[in-house]
């Protein structure tokens, strides 16, 4: 889809804890730079290598979005002048490929102040950049998923211009490749023009652009229709007790002071999660069904013919490019290349988990038992009784557990723990120019060589107006031009994290402590990035790919060994969390995870199917599918799955797989080279040098099996589960 596009206190250091958190600080040291240009606003002339433009009024978004669209035109009305017998890699090749490095920054630079908003001027003129920006791009892009939380602009060359794609297909046609690097950059830009039609007929042309814009708006439709859909239950008192007063409290109240329950997120999951009552069980059952079905058929008529032509017209955009299906045509640019490949890594996980899943709805089932007496099992009892075993298992108060992450000492470990494992030393930039008061810059240096290898921006407080949601955006990709000199890359980190208040320090909740770990995954897979073309930089790679070094490093927030050194308690940071705690929340991460994980394999499964297969009743298809793979629950009655599940509508169809494919090998290496050294660096360096450095110029499946020195496995992730199991 088109828009797919992402304290400085200091802190009272005592004792054995404090030791490491002052060595990190010393190793941020404040760095100055000495040739500051007074009362510039060009951050670039700061920070040596990089072309963001960070704090553009108004005026110069808009002006300088016109010179990004007037320079494209000028490169490609170059390049499309050359003629075809004298076609190279360094009169055509090389400047698309300089204008694609130098331009993302620019674009970047008009695009970002959109998310990090600090006056409504710039605001307003950062997104009206982005349209002209997407003017000039909109018929030249293709219909890419995005699978990761940042924002990811766009192809700057897919163009429509039939004149570049025929000078760059004479390339190909030379078969003189200039590195292997080049040969895939080459291949990639004709599969990108190809993908666009640009191979096609005029009017086979005209016809991809039009059915990429009905699939544009009927995916658009499917998910306005879910935001538009106003339903609500009505409840009384009696009937929602275990649901919190607070909770309550927040509630509508229709004229008889029963409370309304909308189908928004938020009160579905409190209401199916919490609703209970000790006297009245039969009726506890009941309010959680009537939520759990109101919920399963949201927009039920309207959204199953959208998603049947949806798909209707997605087979016939890819048969047109010549792909025999759409699942062909969207894996072709993953890793798991083909459907077949994802349903066989789909069964051969899910059927792993059956003995552990079964485990665990037997022991969801006892409880029920015990709660409510005979009543059989349903598919809207499951998150309740997840959370009741729980609560029951894990002695885990999570408030409790939040008082051991001031965030200052959070990031001071964090840094610790990267520049460790991955031989880097961070420096914070203090008098680079930024956006507002809060937002730090960092330097990043290799350990050994001392080279700068790019920058990161910090900008983690929460604000009016900004981004609502944890991400990393890439505001500039590494390259090599044809001159040799390297354009190092530049991230933003941006978060939400309650500021202090006197007397009050940020402290993180355990989920956010992940969440920054696996944000700061993206940042170091962004800055050790070593590819020559920035098409093959850090975040730039492949979607089946892209997750996994955050993911990776997700696993050091349960190991009690790296929790600690990102730890302590807030009023004496000396006093470290308790191990009980530390592995608490190592088994609480895979708490009916085998149960959880069936669930989304069954919509991955309803996904691939109907993007791969013609005719396909959706509605008959969920209802075989969810006992088969469920373990015997039948779907809900009354419900619709497929009419209120997004993500198969837009952004990740045929490619809800993705996400346990990356944690599946995620969790293949940490098992096999990081699980027993934490903090080693040679694997470290190992992992920097030969899966995050080449990035996207390689095939992912040849950089696992090599760092690896053998195929992936599924085995690590199962035995995960297993091993921590209730
Ligand atoms: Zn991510």
């Amino acid at each position: 889809m088109s828009k797919q596009k992402r304290e400085r206190n200091v802190l009272a250091f005592t004792g054995a804890t404090a030791l490491a958190v002052i060595a990190v600080n010393f190793a941020i040291t404040a760095f100055k730079r000495r040739h500051k240009k007074k009362g510039s606003l060009d951050a670039s002339i700061y920070l040596q290598g990089s072309i963001v433009r960070v704090n553009l009024s108004a005026a110069e978004i808009l002006k300088l979005a016109d010179k990004i669209v007037s320079k494209s035109k000028e490169v490609h009305d170059a390049v499309a002048s050359v003629p075809l017998d004298k076609v190279t890699f360094m009169n055509v090749i090389s400047p698309l490929a300089e204008l694609e490095a130098q331009q993302f920054p620019l674009v970047q630079s008009c695009v970002f102040p959109k998310l990090v908003c600090t006056s409504d001027d710039v605001c307003k003129s950062s997104a009206e950049a982005e349209r002209k920006i997407d003017a000039h791009m909109l018929s030249c892009r293709i219909n890419n998923n995005d699978t990761v939380r940042y924002v990811d602009s766009m192809s700057m060359l897919i163009s429509n211009r039939e004149d570049v794609y025929r000078v760059v297909k004479a390339v190909a046609a030379t078969g003189e490749w200039v590195s292997p690097e080049a040969k895939r950059y080459i291949q990639s830009l004709v599969r990108d023009f190809e993908r666009s039609g640009l191979n096609l007929t005029i009017s086979k042309r005209e016809e991809v652009q039009r059915l990429r814009d009905q699939i544009d708006e009927l995916s658009l439709q499917y998910v306005r229709n879910l935001n538009d859909d106003k339903t609500f239950l009505l409840f009384s008192e009696a009937d929602l007790l275990g649901l919190p007063p607070e909770f309550l409290k927040s509630l509508d109240k229709a004229e008889n002071g029963i409370f309304k329950v909308t189908l928004k997120s938020h009160h579905v999951a409190a209401v199916l999660e919490l609703c209970k009552c000790a006297f009245e069980p039969l009726k506890v059952g009941r309010t959680r069904r009537l939520v759990a079905v109101a919920y399963g058929k949201r927009c039920g008529g309207i959204n199953l013919s959208v998603l049947e032509s949806l798909v209707e017209l997605r087979h016939k955009f890819a048969r047109l490019l010549g792909y025999s299906n759409y699942a062909d045509y969207a894996l072709d640019l993953r890793m798991a290349k083909s459907s077949s490949k994802v349903f066989e890594f789909l069964e051969e996980i899910s059927a792993s988990l059956t003995d552990l899943a079964s485990r665990e709805l037997l022991m969801l089932k006892d409880l029920k038992r015990k709660e409510e007496g005979e009543l059989p099992f349903g598919i809207e009892d499951l998150l309740y009784y997840v959370r009741r075993v729980e609560e029951l298992q894990f002695d885990l108060d999570f408030g409790a557990v939040k008082q051991y992450f001031p965030v200052n000492l959070v990031l001071s470990g964090i840094f610790k723990v990267f520049q460790d494992l991955f031989g880097l030393r961070f420096e914070e930039v203090l008098d680079a120019v930024v956006w507002h008061s809060d937002v730090r810059v960092f330097s990043v240096f290799d350990l050994s060589s001392n080279d700068l290898l790019g920058y990161f921006y910090l900008d983690i407080y929460k604000r009016e107006g900004k981004y609502a949601h944890t991400c990393v955006v890439a505001l500039q990709n590494g390259a090599l031009s044809s001159t040799g000199a390297r354009q190092i890359p530049v991230a933003l980190l941006i978060s939400q994290i309650q500021k202090d208040i006197v007397g009050h320090p940020s402290l993180l909740r355990f989920s956010e402590v992940v969440n920054f770990f696996h944000e700061f995954g993206h940042v170091v897979q962004q800055i050790c990035n070593r590819a020559s073309f920035a098409r093959f930089s850090g975040l730039r790679v492949d979607p089946d790919f892209v997750e996994i070094p955050a993911q990776l490093l997700e696993n050091w927030c349960y190991e009690s060994f790296s929790l600690k050194l990102i730890s302590g308690f807030h009023q004496d940071i000396t006093t470290p969390i308790k191990d009980e705690i530390c592995k608490s929340l190592k088994r609480r991460r895979y708490a009916f995870s085998a149960l959880k994980l069936k669930q989304e394999i069954l919509y991955c499964i309803f996904d691939q199917i109907i993007h791969s297969a013609d005719n396909v009743d959706i509605v008959e298809l969920f209802k075989h599918l969810h006992p088969k793979v469920m373990l015997g629950l039948p779907m809900l009655e009354g419900t619709n799955p497929a009419s209120c599940f997004p993500r198969s509508a837009i952004g990740f169809e045929s490619a809800c797989y993705s996400r346990i494919w990356s944690e599946v090998f995620a969790a293949d290496i940490f098992a096999c080279k990081f699980r027993d050294g934490l903090l080693n660096q040679r694997v470290g360096m190992q992992f920097r040098n030969n899966v995050l450095a080449p990035g996207g110029s390689k095939e992912p499946i040849e950089i696992l099996s090599d760092f690896l020195g053998r195929e992936p496995s599924i085995q690590a992730f199962v035995d995960s589960r297993a091993e921590c199991s209730l």
